[in-house]
């Protein structure tokens, strides 16, 4: 849509991040003024070097708010799609396999691993002049003519019509919105990891590993994730086209033997954590974690939102993480982000245009944006509990179900279309 805005609007994003970002690109386009602030001090401060799934929702997001060439680029920075999922027990015995009909690359319905720092490089260009870095969002208040003010770090301040926190899973934008909405500790760890793909390492890795999304179903309570990041030869190489294997595996706090708070475990810490809790595993997924580039190994309690349902709407609203900030097993954070730029532009639009006042449209937005990212939340979380069942019975009938679906491909179909 390359609308321009008639009715003066200025809006604040408060963070640089997916979501924030995918919003200013779309803002700009139609002639919204926007500026951002981010509390990094540059664009790749703590940039990690693992991918992201693009599903096809994200993508439409990015179609959507991004300039034509930026999504070209993403489409081009993309490295090679999944052709199967695969779940596999601690001895690699194979329990399901979905195969991924092949989607053209072009495509907007094929899923995209794209690295994060690419994903950040597309979306920063064209944007960049918009950003302020190193500037920390402390609080808002009510600001003159119905504006409000967004107060930082450095006690410089400014004020908008609309301020959006766009600032992830610890939002401060959020905490003061919000005061009761909290995140909850799940009790699970993560443990992840990556390691460069070469002659040796592909030879050594499980072949399902390089097809896509391979999920370890291990003894009760423990849970191995692993995924290839592999780039065909048209893939854009300016940039990140780092070849690697990525891990993580998670279980209970208590069922790992963790000298200190995840967060403060050294890389050789956490990787003789995890090693211990894979004891009689096959040798090949022992190794990979034997194998991963001490720079990258990183261990974290997975947390989840509190559910929250829809506040009385103001001149503040929330986007992504700063509201739904969910558990990484289903790989949907990114693209809920993106969903709720999309949306939300989509309502400042309706305002710019003077179809309709500021807030109506933010009720509007605000119900679908809980209505979808807290869906999301409930199915990351359900996929955590399942993969992490204790109960000898469960573990056992969902392998059983697992088999079940191997065997039967009608019924596999069904499976992938409920997910
Ligand atoms: C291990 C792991 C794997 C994942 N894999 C996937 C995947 O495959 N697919 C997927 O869809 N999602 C995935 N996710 C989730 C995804 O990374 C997030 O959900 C997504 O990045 C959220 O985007 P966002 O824009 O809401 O927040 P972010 O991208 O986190 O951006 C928030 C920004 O706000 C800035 N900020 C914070 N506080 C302030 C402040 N006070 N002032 C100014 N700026 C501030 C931050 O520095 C940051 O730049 C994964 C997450 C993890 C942990």
């Amino acid at each position: 849509m390359s609308q321009t805005a008639i009715r003066p609007l200025k809006v604040l994003i408060i963070g640089a991040g997916t979501g924030g970002l995918c919003l200013a690109h779309g803002l700009r386009s139609v002639g919204v003024a926007v500026r951002v602030f981010e509390r990094d001090h540059t664009p790749t401060d703590r940039i990690q070097g693992y991918r992201l799934n693009i599903s096809a929702t994200g993508n439409r997001a990015l179609k959507a708010c991004l300039p034509g060439a930026n999504y070209q680029r993403f489409v081009e920075a993309s490295a090679t799609s999944s052709s199967s999922v695969t779940f596999l027990d601690q001895h690699l015995k194979r329990l399901l396999r979905i195969n991924i009909p092949p989607v053209d690359r072009a495509s907007i319905e094929s899923e995209r691993p794209v690295s994060r720092i690419a994903l950040r490089r597309v979306l920063l260009d064209g944007v960049e002049d918009l950003i302020t870095f190193g500037r920390t969002f402390e609080r808002y208040e009510d600001g003159p003519d119905g504006h409000v003010t967004a107060h930082f770090q450095n006690g410089l301040s400014e004020s908008a019509d609309l301020m959006v926190g766009a600032d992830g899973a610890s939002s401060r934008v959020a905490r003061q919105l919000l005061p009761s909405a909290h995140r909850i500790d799940t009790g699970i760890v993560a443990i992840s990891g990556r390691f460069p793909i070469d002659d040796l390492s592909k030879r050594n890795t499980p072949t399902p590993v390089f097809q896509g999304p391979t999920l370890i179903v291990g003894p009760p309570g423990v849970f191995m994730f692993a995924s290839a990041v592999e780039y065909p030869p048209e893939a854009d190489p300016i940039y990140d086209r780092d070849q690697y294997v990525m891990w993580g595996i998670s279980a209970r706090r208590e069922d790992f033997a963790l000298p200190s708070a995840p967060e403060h475990l050294s890389p050789e810490e956490a990787r003789s954590v995890a090693l211990a809790k894979m004891t009689g595993w096959a040798p090949a997924l022992r190794e990979m974690v034997a194998r991963a580039d001490p720079t990258y190994i990183t261990a974290f309690s997975v947390k989840t939102a509190s559910e929250v349902g829809p506040w009385r709407t103001r001149n503040v609203t929330l986007l992504g993480d700063a509201l739904h900030n969910m558990t990484p097993f289903r790989g949907m954070g990114a693209n809920a982000a993106l969903y709720d730029a999309e949306l939300l532009r989509g309502a400042i639009i309706e305002v710019a245009n003077d179809r309709t006042a500021l807030e109506p449209a933010l009720a509007t937005y605000e119900r679908a944006m809980i209505e979808h990212g807290f869906r999301a939340v409930r199915s990351s979380l359900a996929d955590m509990k399942l993969l992490h069942a204790e109960a000898l019975i469960q573990r056992a009938l969902m392998k059983a179900m697992f088999r079940l679906l191997d065997a039967a491909p009608p019924l596999q179909r069904a499976f992938r279309g409920q997910r």
